[in-house]
């Protein structure tokens, strides 16, 4: 935490290592996909937002139909990297969005969700001065699908 907390974070390959350690447990009949754009970097310490993807891509594969289909992505905005990861499930009603970040809430089986990661991921963006955004339902006509967009500071240019 300490040793690589201020180093360039390669957001690709974070996106990438989380997908494969999602993989491990294979689930149901779910794909994953990096569309992170390549070379895209924020500061900050690989491990644990390899810890935040793995969280968020975890939330939405459990959210997910059987079938669906999970999209990481990352790109560079005016002063900000945006990093999104999306699902085709079931969303989330405007009165669980306040309560979602709580740690131990959770709406899942006893034995299945812990109600941590959310809270995990909400202090680790903290960490690296980003911020959070939900963006449910996607699909606004099928009231289905959720987006996490994770906004973290613009990398100073180096060259
Ligand atoms: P847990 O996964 O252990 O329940 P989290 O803190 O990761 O705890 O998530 C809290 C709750 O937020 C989940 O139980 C679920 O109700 C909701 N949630 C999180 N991500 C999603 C998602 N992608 N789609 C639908 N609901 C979600
Ligand atoms: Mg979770």
């Amino acid at each position: 935490q300490e040793d690589n907390a201020q180093l360039p974070i390669d957001l690709r390959d974070c996106a990438q290592e989380a997908i494969d350690l999602i993989k491990l447990q294979q689930k149901g009949d779910i794909t994953f996909e990096n569309t992170v754009d390549s070379g895209l970097t924020a500061m900050g310490d690989t491990q644990r937002m390899i810890q935040v993807l793995v969280n968020l891509l975890s939330n939405a594969r459990d959210a997910s139909p059987d079938g669906g289909h999970i999209v990481v992505n990352g790109d560079l905005r005016k002063n900000w990297v945006h990093l999104s990861v999306t699902d085709e499930g079931t969303g989330i009603s405007p009165e669980l969005r306040d309560q979602i970040f709580e740690p131990f809430f959770t709406t899942k089986e006893p034995g299945e969700g812990t109600g941590l990661g959310l809270a995990m991921v909400y202090s680790i963006v903290e960490e690296h001065g980003g911020l959070l955004e939900i963006i449910s339902p996607v699909d606004e006509v099928l009231q289905k699908g959720t987006k996490f967009v994770i906004k973290l500071p613009k990398p100073l240019e180096t060259a």
